[in-house]
């Protein structure tokens, strides 16, 4: 089986790692229970990503997790800040500890010189942006450790707008679009070269991004409505938006984004992700269309179930009679060319 190198969009190894209790170089180096550790990336390919930054919800919070509408409340900036700066910190260790193996990277090139190297290079994102306060000045912090992705919203309202509950089948209009703070912090993001994820917006706040925003937009871990009515999901006249700005997608793995029946259920063959992968090209174009996991986050397909499984999906893909070389392109060439026009 032809092992393609991997530019994933998303996962979520690093708030995973926070509350495993675990040192995170014994979690990620030496093996864990989980979809992404050094050796299953090195089977599979996964040979570089964004490595997402999340701020846990309020556990207090009670949601059925099978359930088909989930709504989530605020958290707050304090509690925010405690997880941001917890999974800011260890990304710095897991980096810094073997940097041979995995690697902090700000740019293209040093994405590229990594990979190079036969290290996965990591790209910091932070998904909800709860900790920053409108003064913006933990952003410039948050830079400065290496941050090159933001997500102003995870699927919850805040102090910049409104994310999108999850709910199927239903559309993506929930809710306001982004609050004055949110457009501030999609324009600092614009100055600075941090990419603005549209992934959990609701959709007044993708039309705000897609007004404010001079850069490519971008949605690093989604799939197709058309295909999946799942609000998670991006409609037609949301993707035709991105494809007129040479936007891309993340086609996200998760088996309730993925169905057409937006059930849970890891028994999901590769021919669903393809109809997505299908559609998102007919729209996108070529060059529109990349992987964005959301491993660690999400339930993955059997068939995958890792980063060690990345070759069954391409392999599905050659099957289905992609070439190799849109496969590389979707597989890595697409990010790089994105990220090239945004953080440089
Ligand atoms: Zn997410």
């Amino acid at each position: 089986m032809t092992v393609f190198p991997v530019f994933d969009g998303h996962n979520d190894l690093l708030s995973c790692l926070q509350h495993e209790g675990e040192t995170p170089e014994r979690g990620f180096f030496a093996g864990r229970d989980g979809d992404i550790t050094l050796a299953k990336c090195f089977d599979g390919g996964f040979a570089g990503g964004l490595f997402a930054i999340w701020p846990t919800n309020d556990p207090a919070t009670r949601v059925d997790p099978m359930a088909t509408l989930r709504e989530f409340p605020e958290v707050s900036q304090a509690r925010a800040l405690t997880d941001t700066l917890a999974q800011a910190a260890l990304f710095a260790r897991l980096t810094r500890s073997w940097p041979d193996a995995l690697r902090a990277c700000r740019s293209v090139e040093e994405i590229e010189t990594a990979r190079a190297d036969g290290a996965i290079a990591a790209v910091l994102h932070l998904e909800g942006a709860e900790a920053i306060g409108p003064d913006l000045d933990l952003l410039h912090l948050l830079y400065a450790a290496g941050l090159r992705s933001l997500g102003p919203v995870w699927s919850r309202p805040n102090a910049f707008g409104c994310g999108v509950p999850f709910n199927f089948p239903a559309s993506p209009n929930t809710g306001p679009g982004l609050t004055g703070a949110g457009r501030d912090l999609v324009r600092e993001c614009d100055r600075l070269g941090i990419l603005v994820d549209l992934s959990h917006l609701n959709e007044a706040g993708f039309w705000n991004v897609a007004r404010i925003t001079q850069r490519p937009l971008v949605a690093t871990h989604s799939a197709a409505h058309a295909v999946t009515p799942a609000t998670r999901n991006l409609t037609n006249a949301q993707l035709e938006a991105m494809a007129e700005r040479g936007g891309l997608v993340g086609l996200n793995f998760g088996c309730a984004f993925l169905r057409p029946d937006g059930v849970k259920n890891p028994d999901t063959g590769p021919e669903v992700l393809l109809r997505h992968l299908d559609h998102l090209i007919e729209i996108l174009g070529e060059d529109g269309v990349a992987l964005g996991s959301d491993f660690d986050g999400t339930m993955i397909p059997n068939f995958i179930k890792d980063a060690a499984g990345l070759p069954k999906l391409t392999a599905a893909m050659q099957a289905a009679g992609y070439g190799d070389a849109l496969i590389a392109k979707i597989t890595w060439g697409n990010w790089m060319g994105l990220l090239s026009r945004v953080i440089g």
